[in-house]
């Protein structure tokens, strides 16, 4: 069972082609070796059918010696006793057809050194029956040639002597060719029965071939719609794949182009008021100062940039796994509230439940995504507006609320605030200072900790950001 396991794991990681050649291989050697099979008994049964027509054959042959040889002594017997020639045809026939007779059984018993020897046997003996049959038939002849009167001295008693004479030869002569004949009959039953157990043989073996073919055949067929499915899910996956590329490509192009469009305002105003700044007389000193001053604002604000596109690279997939540890929510919370409540007018509120809420993670990448929250909150929330930082489990997952009372984001807007460089109005976006990222730098870390952020807004009202977590088992260590 565990080879077959194996068998069947190996098979898999073999590739496809080899996989084809094998699927077709299958059938076709079921095929071959049933062929292979069924010429091998069909040939065996027919020698052994053509040695079943031989000892046929033998034993026809013999019965002819045996009548003949019959026919010879009776022709002989029948001519002495009446002097009828008609009696010596039968004997005339036997003694043309004995000599072919032996000569054909000597050609078809040449395989067997036993019978050939029994055949040596049976020839003499014959022969020895001839020469007795012929001398009694010269004797018979020489005293019909002679007078009547020398005939009746042959006494009746002579008379049966002479026709017995030869009797015990002919006897054996008959036992040697019934022992021939019975060796025949014992090899043509073998042969017959080896003849039938080889039809039985190929009956059973057609009977298999059919199954292995039928088995063969249906494993080949259960191999390639294996093969198929896999490489029509190969295929589809592939073609997943492929469309991911191609929007991850069309994503980094549109990345690119934003990132050198956002970066070219800036340099270029950089550029002219450091111009201007060197044009001013020499004597004003308070012009190059407030160029310089630019310089420095927009400088900050393209490091920022770029620190935030660093990230965004940086951290773009999956995080270091290793830098994911179990830790209490409210530990990283509390102090960013501590720490936002005193920049504004802007209310801030906080609600975090009396026991822990662990989730697993990097601190510092989940301050980071509160941190972008509660800066669009403020940004986007107008004087003595409130802002509420709410934390909650619900089932297995840990919740952070970011709630406004701003101005909230359309609703042909809110599809694409989680896109890079996305501003739903560049010129109130401009104002607040930002870039667009922020909110897809919190998607991205979110993400990366298989959690989800939404979004619900009412233009005028304000908006609720919820970052969803999976909660760890663990506790704080
Ligand atoms: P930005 O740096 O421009 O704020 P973000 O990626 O953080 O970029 O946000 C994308 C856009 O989503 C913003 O330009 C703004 O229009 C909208 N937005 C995000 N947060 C809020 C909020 N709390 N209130 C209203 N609009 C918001």
């Amino acid at each position: 069972m565990k080879r077959l396991l194996g068998l069947a794991k190996r098979w898999k990681t073999l590739p496809a082609s080899q996989r084809g050649i094998a699927i077709v291989a299958i059938p076709i050697a079921c095929l071959l070796s049933s062929v292979g099979v069924l010429v091998w008994i069909n040939h065996s049964i027919a020698e052994h059918e053509h040695w079943v027509q031989h000892t046929q054959r033998v034993r026809l042959e013999t019965r002819v010696l045996l009548n003949n040889l019959i026919d010879a002594e009776t022709g002989v017997r029948g001519y002495g006793l009446t002097r009828r020639l008609e009696f010596l045809q039968p004997y005339n026939v036997a003694v043309a057809q004995i000599p072919e007779s032996l000569e054909d059984l000597e050609q078809l018993v040449q395989d067997n050194p036993q019978q050939l020897n029994r055949l040596a046997v049976i020839e003499s003996l014959v022969a020895e029956n001839m020469t007795l049959l012929e001398g009694k038939l010269l004797l018979r002849r020489q005293v019909d040639q002679t007078p009547e009167s020398i005939e009746s001295v042959v006494s009746v008693n002579v008379l049966y002597e002479w026709l017995e004479e030869g009797k015990e030869t002919m006897d054996r002569t008959r036992g040697e060719i019934d022992a021939f004949a019975m060796e025949e009959e014992r090899l043509l039953r073998d042969r017959q029965q080896q003849l039938e157990y080889y039809r039985r043989i190929n009956s059973l073996v057609l009977v298999l071939s059919v199954l292995i073919g039928v088995t063969g055949g249906s494993f080949a067929m259960h191999l390639f719609l294996q093969l198929s499915r896999e490489l029509a899910t190969r295929e589809s996956r592939l073609q997943a794949t492929n469309a991911e590329l191609e929007q991850a490509c069309e994503r980094l192009e549109r990345f690119t182009a934003n990132a050198s469009h956002e970066l070219r305002a800036p340099i270029a105003a950089v550029l002219s008021n450091a111009q201007v700044g060197l044009m001013a007389p020499e004597n004003d000193l308070i012009q190059p100062r407030q160029r310089l001053e630019k310089v420095v604002r927009l400088t900050k604000s393209m490091s920022t940039l770029v620190n935030d596109l660093l990230f965004l690279a940086r951290h773009e997939g999956i995080t270091d796994k290793r830098s994911l540890r179990p830790f209490d929510l409210r530990a990283v919370l509390s102090p960013l509230i501590q720490e936002w409540k005193t920049h504004s007018q802007i209310v801030l509120r906080s609600q975090f439940p009396d026991s822990p809420i662990i989730i697993r993670g990097d601190a510092d990448l989940i301050q980071q995504v509160i941190t972008n929250l509660l800066s669009n909150a403020y940004r986007y929330t107008p004087a003595n507006g409130e802002v509420t930082v709410r934390l909650f489990a619900a089932d297995n997952k840990a919740v952070i609320e970011v709630v406004d009372t701003g101005v909230g984001i359309s609703s042909e807007a809110l599809p694409y605030i989680f896109e890079r460089f996305y501003r739903e109005d560049q010129g109130r976006s401009k104002t607040a200072g930002g870039f667009g990222l922020g909110l897809a730098i919190a998607q991205q870390i979110v993400q990366a900790h298989q959690g989800t952020i939404v979004v619900t807004s009412e233009v005028g009202k304000g908006s609720t950001f919820q970052v969803i977590l999976p909660r760890a088992s663990a506790q704080v260590a």
